[in-house]
C-alpha cells in the first residue's frame, strides 16, 4: 500500500471518529460495518502507534492529539463543502464528494485552509449546518486576504447581495428573519444604512438593526 494511501485512509477513520463522536454514537472498536471504502484494520492500528486514537473491545475514541488532527481535516473539509456550495454553486451531491478529495492535508495545507477560510468570511458552520471548527485565522480578522462573503452591516447601499449564512446562534433571531424571508439563498437589495438598515426581500421592506445586520452574510449577487 503507497503511503499516501495510507495517510488518507488514516484521516477518513479519524474524521469518522470525529462525526460518530459528534453524534454521540460509541464507535464500533474495530469500526466493522462502518462506511469504508477499504479495510481500515491497517489504518487503525497506525493511527493507534501513533497514539491519535485508544479504545479496545469497549470501542474506539479519539486521543486529545487525533482529536486536533481529526479538527483539521473536519474543519478543510467543511470549508471546502462552503467553497463548493457558495463560490462554485456545485449541487450538494458533488458538493460532497468533491469535499471528501479537498480534505486531505496533503492537497489543502493548513494555511491554504486558513486562506480558504478568511476569504469566506469564517463561515461558523458548513451547507449542512454542523459547525466548522475554528481556524488562527478565526480569532482576528486578517486583511491578507480580502473576503469574499461579507457580512451585510458593510455592505453598499444599492447593492444586490445573496445571504450565504447567517452566523447568529439565536434561534429567535433566526425564526423572526426566517420569516421575512431572509435565509440562506435569499437575494436582499440593501436601501439604507442610518439610521437602522432597510433591505428589501422579495417585494418587502423590512428594517434591521446593525447588530442583526452584522451577522447576515452575503455574497454580491
Ligand atoms: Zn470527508
Ligand atoms: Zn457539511
Ligand atoms: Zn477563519
Amino acid at each position: 500500500m503507497k503511503s499516501e494511501e495510507t495517510e488518507e485512509q488514516i484521516e477518513e477513520v479519524l474524521e469518522h471518529l470525529w462525526t460518530l463522536r459528534e453524534q454521540r454514537v460509541a464507535a464500533q472498536p474495530d469500526l466493522a460495518g462502518e462506511p469504508f471504502q477499504f479495510d481500515p484494520t491497517a489504518a487503525i492500528a497506525v493511527a493507534r502507534r501513533r497514539a491519535w486514537i485508544t479504545g479496545g473491545r469497549e470501542g474506539l475514541d479519539l486521543t486529545p492529539a487525533g482529536e486536533e488532527r481529526a479538527a483539521g481535516i473536519i474543519r478543510r473539509h467543511r470549508l471546502a463543502e462552503r467553497l463548493l456550495f457558495d463560490v462554485i454553486h456545485l449541487d450538494k451531491e458533488a458538493m460532497e464528494a468533491c469535499a471528501c478529495e479537498l480534505e486531505h492535508s496533503h492537497i489543502l495545507s493548513e494555511e491554504a485552509t486558513d486562506r480558504v477560510c478568511a476569504f469566506l468570511g469564517h463561515p461558523p458552520t458548513c451547507p449542512h449546518d454542523r459547525p466548522i471548527p475554528r481556524g488562527r485565522c478565526c480569532a482576528k480578522f486578517s486583511d491578507e486576504v480580502r473576503p469574499l462573503v461579507t457580512p451585510l452591516s458593510q455592505s453598499a447601499i444599492g447593492g444586490s447581495y445573496r445571504v450565504v449564512f447567517i452566523a447568529s446562534r439565536s434561534h429567535q433571531r433566526l425564526d423572526r428573519l426566517a420569516a421575512f424571508g431572509v435565509v440562506p439563498g435569499a437575494v436582499l437589495r440593501l436601501h439604507q444604512r442610518l439610521p437602522t438598515f432597510m433591505v428589501q426581500v422579495g417585494g418587502t421592506d423590512i428594517a434591521l438593526e446593525r447588530e442583526v445586520a452584522a451577522d447576515i452574510f452575503v455574497l454580491p449577487h
